[in-house]
């Protein structure tokens, strides 16, 4: 999820919360969290206050350096280093930032 730099829009991943729950180390905090009614929660707060809420394909947001170079990692490695620019951060940062430009691409489509 990432609130772009204008703070007019929110732009999350839209996940199958449904398909993610199959898994069963995942599925425990996903219920906890109350993922689905978060996101819903936010929408209905973002329009309340004039705001977008969109909502993107979740597919490799975690795999892709904002270069748009593919970084394959499983869950347990943290640090996100890309061979191809150099850019290291925290994976979860990126993945914000992959997510955010995801979002205004869409936006900026005719
Ligand atoms: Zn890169």
């Amino acid at each position: 999820m990432s609130n772009s730099k204008t703070t007019n829009i929110i732009i999350a991943e839209d996940l199958q919360v449904k398909n993610m729950t199959k898994n069963h180390c995942l599925a425990k905090s996903i219920h906890d969290a109350g993922w689905s009614r978060f996101l819903s929660y936010l929408e209905y707060k973002a329009k309340k206050h004039g705001k977008r809420f969109i909502q993107v394909p979740p597919n490799n947001t975690s795999q892709l350096c904002i270069c748009g170079a593919d970084v394959p990692k499983d869950l347990s490695v943290r640090v996100h280093i890309c061979p191809k620019c150099g850019y290291i951060d925290n994976r979860d940062i990126v993945s914000a930032k992959v997510i955010e430009s995801r979002g205004l691409q869409l936006l900026s489509a005719p």
